[in-house]
């Protein structure tokens, strides 16, 4: 950002595509709470360290009166990188451990799966039967290896693939014997097939009396078109008892199979890279990083750079925490000596030396700035904001998480609840952390929810965010807190009224014709006719208005309802005076009120 003196007391300020909001007071030299206030009243709660486009700036700076201020936006220089360093095997290349993720609908056992497997109590550490956050594992059998990807839910996977990593080549889809294809397995089947993995079924529970395999074989071969191989097809299906510990050896030698035929590859003999898997700060050690190397072979003391994040390998260690002298392909490794956090879904890679990493960073920096645009609040945003109030509705929340994985999970799956364009969900802040004083402060806006996933509310907080009446909801388990926010977002849209058809009558007389009623007969040629329906009075095809049924007589004595044939005598309470005549027909209708739901 460079400030420009010019001829004229205009001051023509230079910004990039996107600037901080801290960034940008500091330029104009106003206080930054300024800037914020006026943000807010055009319907944005911005951070400070929030990025804004430069025409949201423009606005602003028009907006705070600001006459004497010219932006000029600063032209785009370096060249785009990209953001997955691009690899092509070389002929050298040798064969990696599959990288394996487990899915499958809610409580059908990928948690016991993945314990039997790893042989570890992770079922009893977490909270409601979701494992909360993305590590990875692996282990060996028969001396080869193969890397088992702990995914938190589908949502985190979706977000996964949304970050551009298709990094599973093989998906094992857990069933349980005794309930079936569900929801969820079908997800995760669709999931798989775009993700281009292979999948191996692992048919669960099979310790169970009710166990019923060839029903869950027949549901996927004839609804799924995955044919287990001993009917003739080319999915294998292995029958398991995770609880048990039965067959766990038989499933993970078919996942090698599978995989082998894949002829999975990478190059070691090349600078490392990879894919961040969680990412978060931790007292004592600073940036924990996750990484999951694709080549070559990461080493302590490296350059790296994944993001805008960059920093030097300074512990390297494997999934148990035990040291590592150095980590190849399909390995998942914790690191330590990243100088900030990298994001979640990220890629990863090794430079040189110091100098080439900050030159990484600046060319992702100024890449990332160049999309913000498209990502951050835009001008498009506040412009939609001032003009068109409410075309459709926005849930505004504030997501806080512990960690960076988390975080990242949290946010992409909120912004993949499918509301069918009916109700906009907006991010208008996160972070890391429990929630703060800022966030309620940041809340304050009318109906902004604060999410906290894996978070506490420190008791002052609370008090201040029930004074400012601002809602905090915390919660330990993803699919609750995505339960939440969708009931939220139904609750946003308005309600649907729905008629049901009754009956219908045509007009054989008119008695009498007042001002807001009208004293009719007719006879009932559909369903039947009863004080309180709603009616709608027609000529032809043309609606004439609208009223309702206030008495119902047959032969001159008041019924409480009449039926197809009946001849009947009528009194409607109209809106306006209604000019209705014979041959004119009615039809009656109930109105219900009912709840919108989201798909
Ligand atoms: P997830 O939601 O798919 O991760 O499912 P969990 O692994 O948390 O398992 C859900 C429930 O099913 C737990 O109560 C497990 O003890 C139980 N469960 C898992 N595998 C088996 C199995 O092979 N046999 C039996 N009988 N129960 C199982």
């Amino acid at each position: 950002m460079a400030k420009e003196a010019a001829e004229t007391t205009e001051k023509i300020i230079t910004l990039a595509s996107s600037v901080t909001v801290g960034e940008l007071a500091d330029t104009l030299n106003i206080p930054v709470t300024t800037l914020v206030g006026e943000l807010f009243k055009n319907g944005i709660a911005a951070t400070i360290n929030q990025r804004i486009d430069f025409e949201t700036a423009s606005i602003i700076v028009e907006e705070l009166g600001l006459t004497d201020v010219v932006l000029k936006k600063r032209e785009a220089v370096s060249e785009p990188v990209a953001d997955k360093p691009r690899h092509i095997l070389s002929e050298n290349a040798t064969a990696r451990p599959p990288i394996v993720a487990v899915m499958g609908h809610v409580d059908h056992g990928k948690t016991s799966l993945l314990d039997a497997i790893l042989e570890t109590k992770v079922v009893d550490d977490e909270a409601g039967g979701i494992t909360q956050h993305i590590s990875a594992y692996q282990v060996e059998r028969k001396g080869r290896k193969i890397t088992l990807l702990d995914t938190p839910g589908h949502e985190a996977f979706a977000a996964l693939r949304q970050h551009g990593a298709t990094l599973t080549d093989v998906v094992i889809i857990v069933v349980a014997a005794d309930d079936g294809v569900k929801p969820q397995t079908v997800e995760a089947i669709r999931f798989a097939r775009e993700a281009n993995a292979r999948i191996v079924v692992a048919i669960n529970k099979m310790d169970k009396e009710t166990a019923n395999p060839q029903l869950v074989k027949t549901q996927l071969a004839t609804e799924h078109h995955l044919n287990p191989e001993e009917w003739g097809g080319d999915t294998i299906m292995v029958e398991i008892s995770a609880k048990a510990g039965t067959n766990i050896d038989k499933l993970l030698e078919n996942v090698l199979l599978v995989a082998e035929m894949e002829e999975l590859k990478a190059d070691q003999d090349t600078p490392a890279q990879g894919l961040v898997i969680e990412a978060h700060m931790e007292t004592g050690r600073g940036s924990v990083v996750g990484l999951l190397v694709e080549q070559g072979m990461l080493k302590p003391g490296s350059y790296i750079v994944a993001g805008t994040a960059h920093g030097k390998v300074r512990t390297l260690l494997d999934y148990k925490g035990d040291s590592l002298k150095e980590a190849g392909p399909s390995t998942p490794v914790t690191v330590t000596g990243f100088k900030e956090l990298p994001q979640f879904g990220d890629f990863f890679k090794i430079v040189k030396n110091e100098k080439a990493a900050r030159a990484e960073v600046a060319a992702m920096r100024s890449k990332r700035e160049r999309e913000a645009a498209s990502t951050n609040v835009t001008s498009a945003d506040i412009l939609k904001r001032m003009s068109q109030k409410h075309e459709a509705e926005e849930l505004e929340v504030i997501v806080k998480a512990d960690v960076q994985g988390s975080l990242t999970s949290v946010i992409d799956s909120l912004q993949l609840i499918d509301t069918d364009g009916q109700v906009n969900l907006r991010v208008v802040g996160s972070g890391i952390g429990n929630i703060s004083e800022n966030d309620v402060l940041l809340a304050a806006n009318e109906g902004t929810i604060i999410y906290g996933f894996n978070v506490d509310l420190p008791p002052a907080v609370k008090r201040q965010a029930a004074r400012d009446k601002v809602q905090v909801r915390i919660y330990k388990i993803i699919y609750e807190l995505l339960d939440d926010a969708k009931n939220q977002m139904e609750s946003l849209l308005a309600p649907e009224v729905v008629e049901t058809q009754i009956g219908s009558l045509e007009i054989k007389g008119v008695f009498r014709t007042m001002k807001e009623s009208v004293i009719c007969g007719g006879k009932v040629t559909s369903g039947k006719i009863m004080p309180g329906l709603h009616a709608r009075a027609k000529r032809g095809d043309e609606v004439l208005a609208g009223a309702e049924v206030t008495k119902v007589q047959r032969q001159q004595v008041e019924a409480k309802e009449v039926f197809e044939g009946d001849m009947c005598g009528l009194e409607l309470k109209t809106e306006k005076k209604l000019q209705i005549e014979e041959g004119d027909t009615l039809e009656f209708f109930t109105r219900e009120v009912v709840k919108r739901t989201l798909g």
